[in-house]
């Protein structure tokens, strides 16, 4: 099959990469000592999948045996649900009153944290005579979402669980991982409130805790589920001591092609402001068809590199909406056309006929490094990149399929 790309611009994913971090995660939480069973993997799909788009990177994880998809809000549900019309789906976010029926109409799985909700969820499922799952949310110190796990909560979600069609089938909570001692005091806030519930009865089969990071910091945390996101993506957690035996891969690259090649005189300036100015010995400028609105954030502007032929080309000048310059000056042989990796890792090195690029020895650039420049954490520089931005599917080096927001289908 023939794929046409429609930009130079494009966010590139190896799902043999992606493969093995998903076969990570499942025997990194397989391997727990003192237990037979080993606590369900909730992957975690919210805005699209971390940009790596979140169809096609489902469907791997739906392939591999992924228990549930994880998602935040309604839409991000609802696009899983067409294309996977059996697999368990977790909004774990806040749905507005008006939009639980049509939650339940799909067969979401829905998170609550108030009797109403409960008794919107239980009203409908009665109508429609199915059952309506639900994931209560408890909010042991992050005061952020959830009900308080206190003796009103106890009635609350013993209220919740009375009520006709509501299956109460998970109870969760989010660690705000401040340090070592909140987390633990978090957790046991968590077990208590558990505890209190199993005293009147009330015995929920799905409760889960960890996040990435809490996933690997707090083995004793797992519980019947994990809901890891980053850690699939290639962008672990790095203040862990797990790290060396973590053994996770790098799935991303986002690339360009150098557009036009310019030489600049002594002096001269490049782009809005000319914030970047030629040195005495001149300069040669490659101009990059990518730009903020694709998520390359304007606050690069003068600070990060790309890497081309292997080589570091510094930014130069202010990144525009659609553009950006680097500064090509020390790069041998290069060439319009050439290849650019701006993010991520070239794992495949390969070109798209095919054969080995000759990419030379440096052929990343971490995430957490572009996170360090722009002042951010990896999500956010992950989930930046724009809908323009075609995202190419590979496996073992050969383009499997492209989805472009724009052009679908
Ligand atoms: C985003 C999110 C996760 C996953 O977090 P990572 O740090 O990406 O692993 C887990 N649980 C909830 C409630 C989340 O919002």
């Amino acid at each position: 099959m023939v794929y046409t790309i429609f930009r130079d611009t494009r966010y590139e994913i190896d799902l043999d990469a992606l493969g093995h971090n998903i076969a990570r995660v499942q025997a990194i939480v397989a391997d727990q000592a003192g237990r037979s069973d080993r606590p369900k993997v909730a992957a975690v799909l919210k805005s699209d999948a971390y940009g790596f788009g979140a169809i096609p990177t489902a469907r791997l994880m739906v392939e591999m045996g992924i228990d549930f998809l994880a998602v935040a809000c309604l839409p991000e549900a609802l696009e899983l649900r067409k294309a996977f019309p059996q697999q368990p789906i977790l909004i774990m976010g806040y749905t507005p009153d008006p939009l639980l029926s049509l939650s339940l109409e799909q067969d979401i799985h829905q998170t609550i944290f108030h009797v109403r909700q409960a008794e919107i969820l239980s009203r409908y499922a009665v109508e429609a005579a199915k059952q309506a799952n639900v994931h209560v949310k408890i909010d042991t110190g992050m005061n952020r979402l959830g009900l308080d796990p206190d003796e009103q909560g106890v009635k609350q979600v013993m209220t919740m669980a009375a009520l006709p069609g509501i299956n109460l089938e998970g109870m969760f909570t989010h660690l705000a991982l401040e340090s070592r001692q909140s987390d633990y005091r978090q957790f046991e806030r968590f077990m208590d409130f558990s505890r209190a519930l199993e005293k009147q009865g009330l015995e929920i089969p799905i409760k889960h805790v960890c996040d990435s990071i809490g996933m690997l910091r707090y083995p004793e945390f797992r519980l019947d589920m994990v809901r890891p996101g980053a850690i699939f993506y290639g962008a672990p957690p790095m203040r862990t001591p797990y790290d060396d035996l973590l053994d996770i891969r790098v799935p991303f690259a986002l690339k360009t092609r150098i557009s036009r090649l310019r030489t600049l005189a002594p002096g001269e300036g490049v782009g809005y402001d000319f914030s970047w100015k030629a040195p005495e010995t001149g300069a040669v400028l490659a101009t990059l068809p990518i730009g903020y609105s694709d998520g390359y954030k304007r606050a690069l502007s003068n600070k990060g590199y790309v890497l081309i032929r292997g080589h570091r080309a510094p930014l130069a000048g202010l990144i525009c909406m659609d553009q950006c310059t680097v500064d090509v000056t020390t790069v041998p042989g290069v060439q319009a056309g050439d290849d650019v990796l701006l993010l991520g890792q070239d794992s495949m090195v390969l070109h798209e006929n095919g054969q080995k690029a000759d990419s030379g020895p440096a052929h990343e650039i971490p995430v957490l490094e572009m996170a360090g420049w722009l002042g951010t954490n990896r999500n956010e520089v992950l989930t930046a990149i724009g809908r323009r931005v075609p995202r190419v599917y590979r496996k073992k080096g050969t383009i499997t399929e492209v989805k472009d927001y724009l052009i679908p289908g």
